[in-house]
């Protein structure tokens, strides 16, 4: 080629969620039987839509209007639904000009990072959830810039942390909350919303909140949106449908700008990203004309609290069953359908293993251990002996080594057996 291809930045891009797959699938060629742990779409782990819902969706695929394209910025009539549904908290204020539509939060987040001067960074959890990490190191051509979460304190945000990187890095230019948090299920209490907000403010940030998870809380917590808590200071919030409804594959997203009065440059921000979209002409219009029918009804609601009743459930039956293995470090989670089992300092060596009975699942796996974090090989010789997949926590852009579950398997038995299954062969593999 004449000039390079590729951008420097490309080398940040990873989704170890689904890299992890292709391991899978190569095991499973060898007859390994694969249990999915993996990936956050219910749907997979047999989530049933509910026929209203459905009912509604097949009225609107035989309305001519939603096989067109929509207003650039999202269907009217949808924007303006969702504005009222935020302006009820009585916090942030905005109307339908202030929510834009994208093809998943997937969209939003590239098309938002991309958007930003490659010199101003954006500062996120760690663990981290690669979709914003990878998108956000892309466009800064460097490596992600992440705050700790603490396993020790309910995962929750150590404050310390983020202050100096914020004082002592003048390129940072916004705060990203998840919340509720993937990969940690963590959700954040208001006092801590209200400190990063204080922050915000002292600094001259803006703040990001992905809020994809917001109406999956359980075990007593409820989600504090941004808008609640955000006073004056400018943000957006990322919502969707992919795992609330769950409609992952819609590809619906949308943000909402907060405060846009107060910061010419947040608003030529959010004038920039219109522009964008509307170079790209549209969002997907049937998911975003549903969503007034769906969020609109009080069964929603109802169906989400029996649904986030079960996840509470799992999820206390998951960290009851880990946390018998004194050497990890397990949390209850309040929110989103993720546990992160942390190992202790120290006790992972590179020469543990676990027994694998299908001697071509065992030559793959040793080739595959070769020269990795540690937890990786874990997840590699977990993966080759029971067929559960997992995702390696040192991929979460984290110091920390452990492996990331999901709350979602619906059929108790098969969850029972793959979580009983999980503490064995850590205990094995420690003892190894
Ligand atoms: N944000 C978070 C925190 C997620 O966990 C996910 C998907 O797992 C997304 C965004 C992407 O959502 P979408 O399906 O709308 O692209």
């Amino acid at each position: 080629m004449r000039q390079k291809l590729l951008s420097e930045g490309a080398k940040e891009l990873s989704y170890e969620i689904r890299e992890i797959v292709k391991k899978a699938n190569i095991l499973q060629k060898e007859g390994v039987d694969i249990t999915w742990e993996n990936i956050g779409d219910p749907i997979q782990k047999h989530a049933q839509v509910p026929e209203w819902i459905k009912d509604i969706i097949q009225r609107l695929a035989a309305d001519n209007n939603s096989y067109g394209y929509c207003d650039s910025k999202g269907v009217f009539k949808t924007r303006k639904f969702l504005a009222q549904k935020n302006n009820q908290h009585g916090g942030a204020q905005i109307t339908a000009d202030d929510i834009l539509f994208f093809n998943g939060l997937g969209d939003a987040i590239s098309t938002l990072y991309h958007y930003l001067d490659a010199t101003s960074r954006v500062i996120g959890p760690s663990p981290a959830y690669s979709t914003h990490s990878s998108a956000e190191a892309a466009h800064a051509n460097h490596q992600p810039l992440t705050y700790k979460l603490d396993p020790k304190n309910n995962w929750y945000p150590d404050m310390q942390d983020l202050r100096n990187k914020v004082e002592f890095n003048p390129n940072v230019v916004a705060i990203l909350l998840i919340n509720p948090d993937n990969p940690t299920g963590m959700v954040y209490p208001k006092e801590i919303l209200d400190q990063i907000v204080q922050l915000a403010r002292e600094f001259d940030l803006m703040l990001i909140s992905d809020e994809i998870y917001h109406h999956i809380t359980y075990n007593g917590a409820r989600a504090y949106a941004l808008s609640e808590v955000i006073g004056d200071v400018p943000g957006i919030a990322m919502k969707g449908i992919s795992k609330e409804m769950p409609w992952p594959g819609a590809r619906c997203g949308w943000i909402e700008c907060y405060n846009r009065d107060k910061s010419l440059e947040f608003d030529q921000l959010c004038n920039a990203l219109d522009d964008a979209k509307m170079i790209e002409v549209c969002s997907t219009t049937l998911p975003q004309m549903a969503i007034p029918e769906i969020l609109g009804d009080p069964r929603f609601y109802e169906y989400r609290e029996k649904l986030n009743e079960e996840t509470g459930w799992r999820s206390t039956f998951i960290a009851d069953t880990l946390s018998e293995v004194p050497e990890l470090i397990i949390n209850k989670t309040y929110g989103a359908f993720y546990n992160t089992i942390v190992f202790k300092e120290g006790v992972l060596r590179d020469d543990q293993s676990l027994e694998i009975t299908n001697p071509q699942a065992k030559v793959r796996v040793e080739e595959w251990v070769e020269d990795v974090p540690l937890d990786f090989r874990f997840v590699y010789y977990l993966l080759g002996a029971t067929g559960i997949c997992v995702v390696p926590i040192s991929s979460f852009c984290s110091d920390l080594l452990g492996f990331r579950v999901t709350l979602l398997e619906e059929d108790e038995e098969l969850l029972k057996k793959t979580f009983t299954q999980i503490r064995d062969s850590i205990r094995e593999y420690l003892d190894s």
